[in-house]
Formats: C-alpha cells, structure tokens, sequence
C-alpha cells in the first residue's frame, strides 16, 4: 500500500473505484482496498450510483436461466474463421 503524503493511505480514485467494482460487489476485496473503497463511496455519488447499477445488473444477470449453446456451434465457429483466413 502507498502511503500519501504523510502516513495516510492515498484516496481511492473514481478509475480506481471503478476497475475494483467487480470484486467490490464479489466480496473478495482484501481489507485495506475494501475501506479505502467505502471511504470513497461515502462521499461520490456517481460512484455509488455506479456500484449499485453494477450490482442490481449482477444480481439479473445471474438470475436468468442457463442457456446452452448449439452442439456444433463450435465446429461453424471454427470452420467460419477458417473460411475467413484463407
Ligand atoms: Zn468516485
């Protein structure tokens, strides 16, 4: 951790926010990034906004149903790109 200016973790930025969204919501942030995220939270709504717009999509998207790909998707994939190359 880099400590800024004077033995105080530096403030998250919102890019820095943003790029730790996802294991944010994963809970799998270690405790140091977790606490400087929510200090950042507390105070930038459009980052608030953002997590919990990226949370609500998670939380939809894992609820849909499984879907299944076509058996030979993967063959016409690979034979499309193949077409392509030659
Ligand atoms: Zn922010």
């Amino acid at each position: 951790m880099k400590l800024w200016p004077f033995g105080r973790a530096r403030e998250m930025t919102c890019a820095e926010e943003q790029a730790a969204a996802s294991d944010y919501i994963d809970g799998t942030l270690p405790p140091t990034t977790l606490a400087r995220m929510e200090r950042h939270l507390a105070w930038c709504a459009p980052c608030s906004a953002f997590i919990a717009t990226l949370r609500l999509t998670v939380t939809m998207v894992r609820s849909l149903p499984h879907q299944h790909a076509p058996r030979d998707l993967k063959q016409r994939v690979l034979r499309a790109t193949q077409e392509k190359q030659e």
